[in-house]
């Protein structure tokens, strides 16, 4: 080996192997999974690159993950022949946490939360999961495009350092070596192994083989020393999942599958499969996953489906197939209609993807509404992404009023903060003669509560949407109406209860203003420039004043988001 040096892993990586190896003991074994995910992925990135030069194939097309293991030498080897990487590939990858805002993520996480095993999914557990059940850690790997001295030899104990290599290397890809830690020997064990492969590697298209060993034996059945041959075995089913039909695959291989597309580490709450064809040809398999990503919210963060065009790998991410407010959906996008040499430019530009895109995002709209059946598992899903879906009106018009039925809001008839409250169940709830749905915007849900603009909507038993979110304002400056009934601002503008106040109510809140019109006059001329206009309300029941918002005015939370973004 040349060119020998020992680099320090980012802190993010030592916070990070730290964290995994003491949360998911109890779920050590999905270190294979990782692994061969990997490899997966490296094999399906060759396949993709090899698509305009056959020549990376080296000779030798036939993609396969195989896995070795050596009992008395405690290790367990999983090798690809895929993409392999660089020098520089290495470093960045088996060194780093590329993802931006994962600093920030560790920097806030309490010392109970670095115990908590599901956090490390936000993150996908994937390479560094090795370190769980090995101590030491070697990895040989070449480029496919690169020459046979160009291998790297990266080696690490997991702790604070790895040492890096240059190497010859024939075989293009990557092998792992893993050296067991004493209380993980067990996994160097045919059966194991075997096992494990079947359990998280059966929907991977690429082979998983493992070698087998046949004896020849004498007449007495007894094995004849000398006679055995090794062959290699595929042991997982290796074809891709959604391919297969819908019938004859379980809820366990979904969820493994899942696991693999979305780098997640938790099971997903609901999933869609469809085979589409017609004038599109294409299967999807979306999957809305139980936890978010850390970086949901971040603009460069991960989003989108893997996008496959006949079952050939052709991108990660592909941010084209999902408006921006379904982008927690995960899964895959496999068709006939897209050329293989499709770029992320020429999606762009393409009217087939619309086409897949608007019918996509129905499937997933759709997925929701069947989800909504089960309060408790759409509570799940609300409380994690429901301030995404919230973006929906503003940016899908066509599809606004199925994103209202999905809608989940804080009322005054729970009175409780939880978000559990469909606009349906508002409705069913309307007093005779209301016509509107009304709202309040506040800072926090507690203001919102105790806003004194409800006074009046208390003493007259109607129902009052609390909202909260960063987002709300936005959102129904852009929901117009629902089951036809507008919405209407209970702090903005003339208050009008429509037909639930009797003729004799208007008429006395009418004498009240004109007995008043000194006093109004009087606070007018204090106030000064200050307002615009001083009225009598009858909103109030309790408080002797409130500040009321013009009807097209601007509120108070977006006022705030544009004067953050210097406006
Ligand atoms: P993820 O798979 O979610 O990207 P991992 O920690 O599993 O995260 O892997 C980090 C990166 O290391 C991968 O994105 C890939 O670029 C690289 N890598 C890991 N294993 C392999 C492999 N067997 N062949 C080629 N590249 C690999
Ligand atoms: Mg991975």
């Amino acid at each position: 080996a040349t060119h020998e040096e020992t680099l320090g892993f980012q802190t993010e990586v030592k916070q990070l192997l730290h964290l995994m190896v003491h949360s998911l003991y109890s779920n050590r074994e999905i270190f294979l999974r990782e692994l061969i995910s990997n490899g997966a992925d490296a094999c399906d990135k060759l396949r993709y690159q090899a698509l305009d030069n056959d020549a990376l194939y080296e000779g030798d097309s036939e993609l396969r993950i195989e896995i070795e293991h050596d009992a008395k030498a405690g290790t367990v080897t999983v090798r690809d022949n895929g993409i392999g990487m660089s020098r520089d590939e290495v470093i960045q990858n088996l060194g780093t946490i590329a993802r931006s805002g994962t600093a920030e993520f560790l920097k806030q996480l309490s010392g109970e939360q670095q115990k908590d095993a599901k956090l490390i999914g936000q993150f996908g557990v994937g390479f560094y999961s090795s370190f769980i059940v090995a101590d030491e850690v070697t990895v040989r790997t070449r480029r496919a495009d690169l020459a046979h001295d160009a291998g790297v030899e990266w080696r690490s104990k997991g702790e604070g350092e790895f040492t890096i290599a240059d190497i010859p290397r024939d075989a293009r890809g990557t092998e792992i070596v893993l050296h067991l830690k004493k209380d993980a020997k067990e996994f160097a064990d045919d059966f194991r192994l075997k096992s494990l492969v079947r359990k998280y590697s059966d929907h991977i298209d690429v082979p998983v083989r493992m070698p087998r060993v046949d004896v020849e034996r004498d007449d007495d059945g007894k094995e004849i020393p000398g006679t055995e041959k090794t062959s290699w075995e595929t042991v997982n089913e290796a074809t891709a999942l959604w391919v297969r039909p819908k019938a004859e695959i379980s809820d366990d291989e979904y969820k493994a599958f899942y696991k693999h597309v979305a780098h997640d580490f938790t099971d997903p709450l609901t999933w869609s499969h469809n085979k589409v064809e017609g004038k599109l040809e294409y299967t999807s398999l979306l999957y809305v996953p139980s936890r978010a990503p850390f970086d949901l919210y971040e603009r460069d963060g991960a989003r989108g489906l893997k996008l496959y065009v006949q079952r050939v790998f052709i991108m990660d991410d592909a941010e084209q197939f999902l408006p921006l407010y379904l982008r927690f959906i995960k899964g895959v996008v496999d068709t006939k209609d897209l050329s293989l040499n499709v770029s992320r430019e020429l999606l762009q530009q393409d009217p087939q993807v619309d086409k897949m895109k608007a019918a996509l995002t129905k499937r997933g709209l759709d997925m929701l509404k069947k989800l909504a059946k089960d309060k408790e598992q759409y509570q799940s899903f609300w409380n994690t992404f429901g301030s995404v879906l919230k973006e929906g009106p503003a940016e899908d018009y066509a599809n606004r009023d199925k994103i209202a039925e999905l809608l989940r809001f804080a009322t005054t008839h729970t009175e409780s903060a939880t978000q559990d409250q469909s606009l349906a169940d508002y409705v069913s709830r309307m007093k005779e003669g209301q016509q509107k749905i009304y709202y309040i915007v506040a800072d926090s849900f507690n203001a919102a509560k105790h806003s004194p603009h409800l006074e009046i909507f208390r003493k007259k038993g109607i129902e009052v949407l609390l909202l909260s979110d960063r987002i709300d304002e936005w959102l129904m400056s852009h929901l117009t109406e629902f089951d036809g009934k507008s919405f209407v601002d209970v702090a903005k503008g003339e208050l009008d209860l429509g037909d639930i106040e009797g003729e004799e109510e208007k008429k006395a809140q009418e004498e009240t203003a004109k007995a008043k019109e000194d006093l109004v006059k009087r606070v007018k001329d204090v106030l000064g420039a200050d307002v615009q206009e001083v009225k009598i309300t009858h909103r109030l029941t309790d408080s002797p004043a409130c500040v009321v918002l013009p009807e097209n005015e601007m509120g108070f939370q977006m006022r705030r988001i544009m004067e953050a973004a210097g406006q």
